[in-house]
């Protein structure tokens, strides 16, 4: 039921494993792709009600300081995803919904690092447009 490698991962980084925590960690294997700390907090209360939004941050930092968790800025708003590897997020301006993308090979981090002799610890592209779903509607 327990994604236990996001169990293992945050045992390994000292982090205690709580009631609260599982509950938070069920539910995001539960739901990949792109998300904010308030859907999470809202749907865990139904069935935990003693957790705080602060839990639900604080568990994220747990995950993001494990690498199991990446987060991102979008007019404002943080939002958080479980696919840490690089890539490009296509923010969809009509639905709303974010599409992951790979990134091309120059401009990896890895290229960019080796090419101009930085450190790239992690890389956010963010797209804004029309996903392919929407895209084709305008058309009809
Ligand atoms: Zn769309
Ligand atoms: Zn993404």
């Amino acid at each position: 039921m327990i994604n236990s490698q996001y169990v293992d991962l945050l045992r390994k980084a000292n982090y205690k494993i709580t009631p609260q925590r599982l509950r938070v960690l069920d539910y995001l294997e539960g739901h990949p792709g792109h998300f904010k700390a308030e859907d999470v907090y809202n749907h865990v209360k139904a069935n935990e009600p003693s957790i705080t939004l602060a839990t639900v941050y604080n568990i994220f930092r747990a995950m993001i300081r494990s690498g199991i968790l990446d987060s991102f800025e979008i007019n404002g708003t943080t939002w958080f995803e479980s696919n840490t590897q690089p890539h490009a997020n296509l923010y969809c301006e009509k639905c709303h919904k974010f599409e992951d993308f790979e990134l091309p090979a120059n401009v990896l981090p890895d290229r960019l690092s080796a090419e101009y002799g930085i450190h790239v610890r992690t890389a956010s592209v963010l797209l804004k447009g029309t996903c392919r779903a929407c895209t084709g509607d305008s058309h009809n």
